[in-house]
């Protein structure tokens, strides 16, 4: 199937202008799961491996919308919930998505078709589809977001989980024991490697065609700081726990400032940051609830292009 008959065919119309490239939806298998699998044991596999008192205070992550006693047909894995990748989910056969931004973070005043998340929220609910969404609980976990970057990387971590922002009345896992947040990781690259190389390779890891950096700095390359999505708060414990470079998804203009010759600094883009995330879903979903069919979402969600 083509991209276009694909666009005619399940999507009818052109719903918004932040997804702006259409991606082909491969051959889906609309058979259910070979599963009773509730999508409440989805949600307390997901919730065990990343507690929610690990969120942030700001955070929404957790269940965004729907019945969790339904059986799970299929699970949609994504960054970012919009309503095309409710469409894909659709088209997969699923009745959950998991995300990793919440769909619902400031609230709802309404739900009609006004913006882009009312028109999702709408178009879940009338489909039956359940939302997850694991977040900044998810970005503090042991084993989240920034390990797996690490992993693309190549770079395994090194020693204790950096934790310097830990809000101890807050983190208490579901058994009952402590849970660390761990806003950043320090790994260690196998070989220390020049910043050019570095950066070159960090570039082809995660797809992206332009980082932002600072000055190249004249020393090799070996322990990094990861700090997936909007990281530009962590660069000054990155820099006190000795780290050569520093790689976030974002970071303000100003930050970048005063760091010549002290850490390699960097930005790759926020959607490409955190990309892989979905992995982390599958590989949780697929060793705690065995025989749920999972997707990686095919629908490209980062809002940001470049020309
Ligand atoms: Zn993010």
């Amino acid at each position: 199937m083509c991209e276009k008959q694909h666009e005619l065919l399940i999507f009818g119309k052109n719903w918004t202008t932040v997804i702006d490239v259409p991606r082909k939806i491969s051959n889906f298998a609309p058979a259910l799961s070979n599963t009773s699998v509730k999508i409440q044991q989805v949600l307390n596999a997901l919730e065990q491996f990343a507690p929610l008192p690990l969120q942030e205070s700001w955070d929404n992550a957790g269940l965004q919308i729907g019945l969790t006693e339904t059986e799970v047909s299929g699970a949609l894995l994504c960054l970012d919930v919009t309503e095309k990748v409710i469409d894909e989910a659709i088209a997969k056969g699923c009745n959950l998505v998991v995300s990793h931004h919440p769909l619902l973070f400031r609230g709802l005043k309404q739900v009609s078709d006004a913006n882009d998340v009312q028109r999702t929220v709408r178009k879940a609910i009338k489909n039956d589809i359940c939302v997850i969404s694991m977040h900044t609980n998810m970005d503090n976990a042991k084993g989240g977001v920034n390990y797996k970057i690490a992993e693309k990387l190549g770079a395994v971590p090194a020693g204790e989980p950096q934790a310097p922002h830990t809000a101890p009345s807050a983190n208490t896992v579901l058994s009952g024991s402590p849970a660390e947040k761990i806003p950043f990781v320090l790994a260690e690259l196998p070989d220390a490697m020049d910043s050019r190389a570095f950066i070159a390779l960090v570039k082809e890891r995660f797809g992206v065609k332009c980082a932002h950096c600072n000055k190249l700095i004249h020393r090799p390359i070996r322990k990094v700081a990861i700090c997936g999505g909007a990281g530009d708060f962590m660069l000054d414990e990155a820099i006190a726990k000795g780290a050569d470079a520093f790689i976030t998804g974002e970071m303000h203009y100003h930050v970048f400032f005063g760091h010549e010759q002290e850490i390699q600094i960097c930005v790759i883009g926020h959607y490409e940051s955190e990309q892989f995330t979905s992995e982390i879903f599958q590989e949780i979903i697929q060793k705690e609830c065995p025989g749920v069919r999972c997707f990686i979402a095919e629908t490209m969600t980062n809002p940001i292009c470049y020309y």
